[in-house]
Parts: C-alpha cells; sequence; structure tokens
C-alpha cells in the first residue's frame, strides 16, 4: 500500500504553525488540540507530528516512539480533561479512516470527545 501524504493538509499546516491552533498539550511527537467545531463540550484532536495520512499508515509504519507517545499522549489528555470513567462519565476515541469512515483531514487524529451523554454508535 502506497500512501499519499499531501502536505497541504490543515493539520500539517497547523504543525508548521501556519495556522493558531487551541493547544492542549504538546509533546515530543505529538500535538493536542481542541477541535474548532466541537461536536462535544470537550472536543480534543490527538495528532501525531509525522506524516501518516490514516490509522494504518501509522500502526504499520510508525516507529515505537511515535506509536508509545501517540498513545500516552491520547491518556494523558483524558486525565487533563478529567474525564476518565473513574472521575467523571467517561469520553469516546475514534479515529476516522478513509471515506467509508468519512475522514475528513488526511493526517491521522483521535478525537476526543466528552462531557456530555453521546448519541449510541452501533445498534
Ligand atoms: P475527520 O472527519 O475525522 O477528518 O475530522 C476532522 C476534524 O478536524 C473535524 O472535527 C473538524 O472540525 C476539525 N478541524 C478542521 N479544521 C480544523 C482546525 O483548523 N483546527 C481544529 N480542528 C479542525
Amino acid at each position: 500500500m502506497a500512501y499519499q501524504y499531501d502536505d497541504q493538509n490543515i493539520f500539517a499546516k497547523i504543525l508548521r504553525g501556519e495556522i493558531p491552533n487551541g493547544t492542549v498539550l504538546e509533546t515530543d511527537h505529538c500535538l493536542a488540540f481542541r477541535d474548532i467545531a466541537p461536536q462535544a463540550p470537550d472536543h480534543v484532536l490527538i495528532i501525531p507530528k509525522g506524516a501518516y495520512v490514516n490509522f494504518d499508515h501509522f500502526a504499520n509504519n510508525a516507529s515505537d516512539a511515535e506509536i508509545l507517545d501517540w498513545v500516552h499522549t491520547i491518556g494523558k489528555v483524558c486525565t487533563l480533561l478529567g474525564v476518565c470513567p473513574d472521575e467523571a462519565n467517561g469520553y469516546r476515541l475514534i479515529a476516522n479512516s478513509g471515506k467509508h469512515g468519512v475522514q475528513d483531514v488526511p493526517h491521522l487524529h483521535a478525537h476526543i470527545l466528552a462531557g456530555r451523554m453521546l448519541g449510541r454508535m452501533l445498534p
């Protein structure tokens, strides 16, 4: 599978500092920032700094350090938001991938949605 990364996508521009963002957390390999059109009171996107189109591109090609950092950053964002189920009412973690996954921005991102009762996704 040959992945074509579009370096003009909006998240690439955010990573280059060309577009402002509401940063929640930055690490060596990741940036977490608030979604510009939040679908819940807390809606944060966690992206790797590397040029990965989607989840399978990342999972099959990224270094262990990048993968560990992305997973740890997602966990840290949940803690920072105070949405871990032990202390609050939980969250949803999503990574839309490709056309059928209705991915709009072709740079891997995890969505964390929290702060309200979310609709059921699967029957
Ligand atoms: P996708 O459908 O999973 O690709 O979601 C892309 C997300 O990026 C959407 O929730 C958008 O609201 C969000 N988004 C698009 N542009 C920006 C931006 O400039 N800053 C923050 N979030 C953005």
